[in-house]
């Protein structure tokens, strides 16, 4: 892959208020997610071979990474690609979920209501610091919840991201301290369904 750099936001940094403050959200972006990038950019600099390769690959499959680069792609790349996503799972004003995918949460997890709660268990039980994940596993063709930590990516294990949420403490911590149950039961008023929709059904 070449260089990557720090995507854009559709919306502006208090665009998510008041579930997500500003402040969160401008170092969260123009810290947090540069600093992956910068690293990540680092990483490869070495190694001008890979410049061909697309990020998605070397996280699905990071052992033809040279061992010198490897955690720190896993980490960096990662984190990029992670909040990549991320902020595109977000906006403002958002409507609930069409009535295709409420259909289909319907059939995966019983009902919207069910689905969202097994999302937040998981988002709680996730120990320090990590990501929840709606997948959609490739071998079965069906949803699941996951998660998993630092900035593991569900495609090592061969899952396709269909919603994601950052429970890292930088994600919350400002607004919500300790409380991440408060902050996950608030993100669901800024989740962007329509591009969930749009990932479930590619
Ligand atoms: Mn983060």
């Amino acid at each position: 892959m070449t260089k990557v750099e720090l995507p854009q936001l559709s919306y502006a940094y208090n665009a998510l208020e008041p579930f997500i403050d500003a402040t969160t959200m401008e170092i969260h972006h123009s810290k947090h997610h540069q600093t992956y990038v910068n690293n990540l950019n680092t990483a490869l600099e070495k190694y001008p071979e890979f410049s061909e390769v697309s990020l998605e690959e070397l996280l699905k499959d990071p052992s033809v990474l040279p061992e010198d680069i490897r955690t720190s792609v896993i980490n960096n790349g990662g984190g990029h690609y992670n909040h990549s996503l991320f902020w595109q799972f977000m906006a403002p004003q958002t409507r609930g979920p069409s009535q295709k995918l409420l259909q289909l949460l319907t059939t995966d997890f019983e009902s919207l209501k069910n689905f969202q709660a097994e999302f937040s268990k998981a988002a709680l039980g996730r120990f320090g610091s990590g990501w929840v994940w709606l997948v959609k596993d490739s071998a079965s063709d069906m949803l699941q919840i996951t998660s998993t930590a630092n900035q593991d990516t569900p495609l090592s294990t061969g899952k396709t991201p269909i919603l994601a949420l950052d429970v890292w403490e930088h994600a919350y911590y400002l607004k919500y301290q300790n409380r991440r149950i408060e902050y996950v039961e608030n993100w669901w008023n800024v989740v962007n369904w329509g591009e969930v929709e749009k990932r479930a059904f590619a």
